[in-house]
């Protein structure tokens, strides 16, 4: 078997892996590259291989930067199928278009700006783009084996979001197991990743390669600021992360309230793609460690807020609420309305649940900003501003390698991959102090044979 690096290495986005083996050309993972501009623009290259010739694609999971590439790989020739678990396919059909519709209004921007190089600017694709991708995709629940010619290939969880996997592919002569993005050992939501016993390549991820998280209790944290601005008659804002995070706060806000920790105040969720998220989530109760009246709380806390109409009078109410609401590092959606009417008033909070990429107003409000941008006028925010730690769907490196210590013999190949290159070299040593496995950190493009 070969396998080229075609994406996440040294970088976290771009998950992309070609597998040749067993007479067949198979592509896990299929991921956007995002962040930084050099980095975005991998996404405009020639396809890293000629979509044509590849007889699958295989999801680990649904995050853009592990699928969101596929309606570009369909647009230059792609024909399918494309294997995933059902929750991520059920996830995918709420990410794709959503993704399209952005790459479509950054091509509007550019031609309104005239900025482009390319006259008039065109998307990285579009909605029908994203259509004929769904239409490839076929599913395969956890341990079910799916025949690729000479490959077989399984899914096995991984913890790290709604349908997540580990994804292993055998050949007649060796396997690859690819860790996909890995979860963390106690996540409210999800089961442990399952622990990995036969491995004789492995490529593993590296997020947080060279940190820890901090011990924390973030329903503490979450019951402290909404205690706090109640009592003073103030309005909770959290952006809300659509897929996962916003179910967990959900969830942590409806157990809170049933045990007399937060006062009863109304709750919105104030997302469409949550909302959907939301019906996904329940759907799959094979794919999540809730119980059904878990279910049932986490729904039934909050109001549904769906027209932009619901959305807009919301911000008449003058009585303590906690709103969530979408983008969660407030790049965009409807939380930048409620920032508008809710931000000025210092009894308000503006609670942040994740990460805050470097150039979004979510990450110039973690720093204290006093004022942001809002629709061209800039507005003052004297809001509370609060964060929750504690939240993060990867493991960290010690959960990571805690998880590996299953693995029955080393390995003879690890490949450390989606990573930042400080996080990714971190964790190659802590391989090889806390396993003794000695691991490879691969270039992009790079190309190895495994045996
Ligand atoms: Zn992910």
């Amino acid at each position: 078997m070969q396998l080229t690096f075609l994406g996440a290495a040294g970088t976290v986005t771009g998950s992309k892996y070609l597998l040749e083996g067993g007479g067949k050309r198979i592509l896990v993972d299929c991921g956007l590259f995002q962040g930084l501009k050099e980095l975005r623009l991998r996404n405009w290259e020639a396809p890293p291989v000629d979509p044509r010739t590849l007889d699958a694609v295989v999801l680990t999971h649904a995050h853009l930067d592990h699928s969101g590439y596929l309606p570009r790989l369909v647009r230059e020739g792609f024909a399918g199928p494309v294997w995933c678990t059902p929750g991520t396919r059920d996830l995918v059909r709420i990410l794709l278009p959503d993704s399209a519709h952005l790459q479509e209004e950054d091509a509007r921007y550019a031609n309104k700006r005239g900025f482009s190089k390319h006259r008039p600017a065109l998307p990285l694709y579009t909605l029908e783009d994203v259509e004929a991708s769904l239409a490839l995709i076929r599913t395969a629940v956890y341990d079910e084996v799916v025949e690729i010619g000479g490959l077989r290939v399984r899914f096995t969880p991984a913890g790290h979001m709604l349908g997540s996997a580990c994804v292993r592919v055998e050949d007649a002569h060796t396997d690859v197991t690819f860790s996909g993005d890995v979860g963390r050992p106690h996540d409210p939501l999800f089961e442990p990743p399952r622990p990995l016993r036969d491995v004789r390549n492995l490529v593993v991820e590296s997020t947080y390669g060279d940190r820890r998280h901090p011990p924390s209790d973030p329903a503490a944290q979450l019951a402290d600021v909404v205690r706090r601005v109640v009592a003073r008659g103030g309005v909770v804002m959290i952006p809300a992360f659509a897929v996962g995070r916003s179910q967990q706060i959900l969830l942590q806000i409806a157990q809170l309230k049933a045990a007399g920790e937060i006062p009863d105040v109304p709750v919105f969720l104030n997302s469409p793609m949550a909302i959907d998220a939301m019906e996904v989530f329940l759907e799959h109760p094979d794919e999540h460690r809730l119980t059904p009246a878990a279910c049932e709380a986490m729904r039934d806390v909050a109001s549904w807020v769906r027209t932009p109409e619901e959305s807009k009078a919301l911000n008449l109410r003058r009585e303590p609420m906690i709103l969530l609401a979408g983008s969660g590092m407030i790049t965009g959606g409807r939380i930048l309305h409620h920032l508008e009417a809710f931000g000025p008033d210092p009894r308000n909070a503006l609670v942040l649940v994740g990460y805050q990429a470097a150039g979004t107003r979510g990450q110039a409000l973690d720093n204290g900003a006093e004022e942001v941008k809002i629709h061209g006028e800039y507005v003052p925010i004297r809001a509370e501003r609060a964060r929750i730690d504690g939240l993060s769907g990867h493991a960290d490196y010690a959960e990571l390698c805690d998880w590996l210590r299953s693995v029955e013999a080393p390995p003879r190949r690890v490949f450390v991959t989606h990573g930042d290159p400080t996080a990714s070299d971190a964790f190659r040593r802590h391989l090889s102090d806390r396993l003794g496995w000695k691991a490879h950190i691969p270039r992009h493009g790079e190309r190895v044979e495994l045996d």
